[in-house]
């Protein structure tokens, strides 16, 4: 079975919407400021993404284009000027950033409550605690799908190949709060083979093409491939999708899979967070 994440989107996108209607109700338009440092295309092209999918749901959004030698001090002075607008709910720092720019440094600068990519230490630490608020917005869209299709998720055995910090290591801390059984494999596991086998759920998320072949995988597997790779000009995942589709339980495409569902849940975040604020102001005037 093909686990569709557009039109797992489109329903993201219409259970966002009637949010937007409540908000605007008590005078609000949720806002999401994105920040591009640098003319990075693939980045330019998943700003236009989400900007367009905010326009579908009514999130008013902002698109802050800093030039590359932009210094540290400069990108910090500008997060901290959209953190100061009460306009604006939430706050995107697209990466990578150019060389000399650290993207913790100025992660860390977004207010807690308006880190739409759920990227901050503070949402992560919450996330680890099993207290989740804000939380990236890839592993969100997962844990959501895995809700639509029914799976249990309880006791089942999830293998999650990578441990980066936007996929691998949220994916992982969701899943044992859900009481999965959790494994995280990566460049250094020595035999990737013996534990994807074991996987009721298998996330992939390692840049590498084909990297995970049909006698790799339990018959029946749940599979999320999050990979996006361009092989030639085709894009295709981590997963050798011809082979192993035919043994899965059911499997997300590339493109089509995944991704879609990522910017679906920015969308729902920044609504999230600005139910979260006008609650806070509207209890501040009250008090
Ligand atoms: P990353 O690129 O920061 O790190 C790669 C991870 O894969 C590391 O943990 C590494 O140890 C592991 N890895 C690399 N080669 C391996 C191998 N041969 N065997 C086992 N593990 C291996 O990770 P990332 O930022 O999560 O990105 C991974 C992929 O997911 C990329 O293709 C990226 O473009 C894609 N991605 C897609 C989305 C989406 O919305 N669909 C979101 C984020 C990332």
């Amino acid at each position: 079975m093909l686990i569709d994440g557009k039109a797992l989107a489109a329903d993201v996108e219409a259970e966002t919407k009637p949010r937007v209607e409540k908000l605007a109700a008590r005078g609000v338009v949720p806002g999401l400021a994105t920040v591009l440092v640098g003319e990075n295309p693939a980045s330019q092209m998943y700003i236009r993404l989400k900007h367009s999918a905010c326009d579908r749901v009514g999130i008013r959004s902002e698109n802050v284009v800093l030039p590359e030698d932009t210094t540290e001090e400069q990108l910090i002075a500008k997060i901290v000027e959209l953190n100061e607008r009460p306009d604006i709910h939430g706050i995107l720092l697209q990466l990578p950033l150019p060389k000399g720019l650290r993207s913790q440094k100025a992660m860390m600068t977004i207010r807690p409550q308006k880190d739409a990519d759920g990227f901050h230490p503070e949402n992560m630490g919450a996330l680890l605690l099993g207290a989740e608020k804000l939380v990236p917005c890839t592993p969100r869209g997962i844990i959501y799908a895995l809700g639509r299709l029914g799976v249990k998720l309880e006791g089942a055995e999830a293998v999650i190949v990578g441990h980066s910090n936007v996929v691998g290591k949220p994916i992982a801390a969701m899943l044992l709060n859900r009481n999965a059984t959790v494994q995280v494999c990566h460049v250094f596991t020595k035999d990737l083979a013996s534990h994807t086998r074991e996987a009721d759920i298998l996330v992939v998320a390692a840049g590498v093409p084909g990297l995970i072949k049909k006698d790799m995988v339990k018959p029946g597997a749940i599979i999320f491939d999050v990979g996006i790779n361009r092989v030639g000009n085709k894009t295709v995942g981590d997963v050798d999708f011809d082979a192993v589709s035919q043994i899965a339980g059911a499997i997300t495409p590339v493109p089509g899979g995944v991704g879609p569902l990522t910017v679906a849940m920015l969308l729902s975040q920044t609504v999230q967070a600005a139910e979260n604020q006008t609650a806070a102001v509207e209890m501040a005037k009250k008090s």
